[in-house]
């Protein structure tokens, strides 16, 4: 191994390029083409009728994705943006609500608020970067209606106290695991801690299907009225009496998706050993550089429940993670920093134009209008989050790393932290 660093002309340490960073993505293979091709020979291509009964891919991925968690209730969807809304929806939340969200996730989680009518009110995160427990409860008001708990980058959050916390002041909880599908926390797979759920299928995300999502619930009142939400004649298809039917529009999950999606249920388990096993592996082989470097891992709330898609290191300061990145980069390993003033990244709430400007598709303005309090973002709102972000330096772990090419992401990594 040689100790000079690529950006300084050394030789790079990873001489292979990674995998890119689509983890069920790149494992669609013979399954999920055998998945596709029998629902296009069946002409079925709508989950609730066409030439042949019986159940459909999207009842039997729900059936297997509800058993898998560990969730009474799951309901397949068109997004992740969607199962959010039809947990919030499912909860009653709308116009004068507030919701929770933290300062680190992607925008979705606070677009399904606005969308809702409700208005999103923001918290900070910890060292774990998902949101902080003591922030969230200064955070509540009379006002507020739910939080929602974002498992950022496949490590669960603090779901004991975050539990503790909405019980106390009588809130929803909402997971948003759209990073996390079948991560954990102390055993219990994060999405069954909270009312509700919310996963992604969206193509970057732990299993796939291009775009999807999915609710799940123990709460059957609450699927009752997402089942409504998610089709515009739930209500009538589910026999719910007309003077309980609630308005619904459609997010359904198409039969194409969801055979692709259930093809991919099958990879999670295998999906999450092989990023896990790197993820320790690489950790373990940087972990006493790290520590001498003067920086320290993200904090992991439940080690053996991250689902270990990232590798995330924060350093002393923004400055020198900022040049880790660049160091890092010219090893071959695709870092970046989580917060960079220039780089516009809506996971970062201060970049969150429509919300930062409370701008929505009415000229006359969006849910803030009928809030019951005056609601103002700033840039700077959130501090500690954004130094938190400004000093992590994040690595993908994907789960197709060869061995020689996590020595080769380790050595680049000793190199860099022992320059620092
Ligand atoms: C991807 C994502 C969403 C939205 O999911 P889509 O399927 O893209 O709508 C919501 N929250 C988080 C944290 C995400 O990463």
């Amino acid at each position: 191994m040689s100790s000079r660093l690529a950006i300084d002309g050394g030789e790079r340490a990873v001489k292979t390029p990674l995998p890119p960073m689509f983890p069920g993505g790149m494992r669609i293979g013979v399954e999920e083409e055998q998945a596709v091709l029998n629902v296009l020979r069946s002409r079925r291509l709508f989950r609730y009728y066409g030439p042949m009964s019986g159940l459909s891919q999207t009842d039997l991925f729900e059936q297997e994705f509800a058993a898998h968690m560990g969730a009474a209730y799951a309901l397949a969807v068109s997004s992740g943006t969607a199962a959010l809304m039809c947990a919030m929806a499912g909860l009653g939340i709308g116009p004068g609500d507030e919701v929770i969200v933290p300062a680190y996730t992607w925008i979705a989680t606070a677009s399904a608020a606005v969308a809702l009518g409700a208005v999103p009110v923001i918290a900070e995160i910890d060292e774990s970067l998902t949101i902080d427990p003591a922030d969230v409860e200064r955070k509540i008001t009379p006002y507020t209606r739910a939080i929602v708990a974002v498992h950022m980058r496949g490590s669960p959050c603090q779901m004991d106290l975050l539990t503790n916390v909405a019980k106390r002041y009588g809130v929803a909880l909402i997971e948003d695991t759209a990073q996390a599908t079948g991560a954990s926390f102390r055993g219990k797979r994060l999405g069954t801690w909270g009312d509700a759920g919310a996963f992604s299928l969206q193509f970057n995300k732990i299993i796939t299907s291009g775009e999807g999502g999915v609710l799940i619930t123990n709460n059957h009142a609450l699927y009752k009225r997402a089942i409504m939400y998610h089709d515009v004649v739930g209500g009538q298809r589910h026999h719910i009496p007309p003077d309980e039917v609630t308005l619904g529009i459609n997010f359904r999950m198409s039969e194409l998706q969801a055979a692709v999606a259930l093809a991919q249920l099958g990879k999670l388990e295998g999906l999450l050993a092989d990023m896990r096993h790197n993820h320790a592996a690489i950790a373990e082989r940087i972990a006493d550089r790290v520590r001498a470097s003067g920086s320290a891992f993200r904090r992991l709330n439940d080690p053996a429940g991250d689902a270990g898609l990232a590798l995330i290191m924060l350093l002393p300061t923004a400055e020198r993670a900022r040049w880790a990145v660049e160091a890092l980069r010219a090893e071959g390993v695709s870092a970046m920093a989580l917060y960079h003033p220039d780089i516009e990244d809506y996971h970062v709430y201060c970049y969150w134009a429509p919300i930062m400007n409370r701008k929505t598709w009415s000229e006359q303005g969006g849910p803030w209008r009928w809030a019951s309090r005056a609601i103002t973002y700033t840039r700077d709102m959130c501090p500690r989050s954004l130094d938190l972000l400004s000093r992590s330096v994040h690595i993908d772990v994907s789960p197709d790393l060869s061995e020689s090419q996590v020595e080769e992401v380790s050595n680049a990594l000793k190199k860099v932290l022992e320059a620092l």
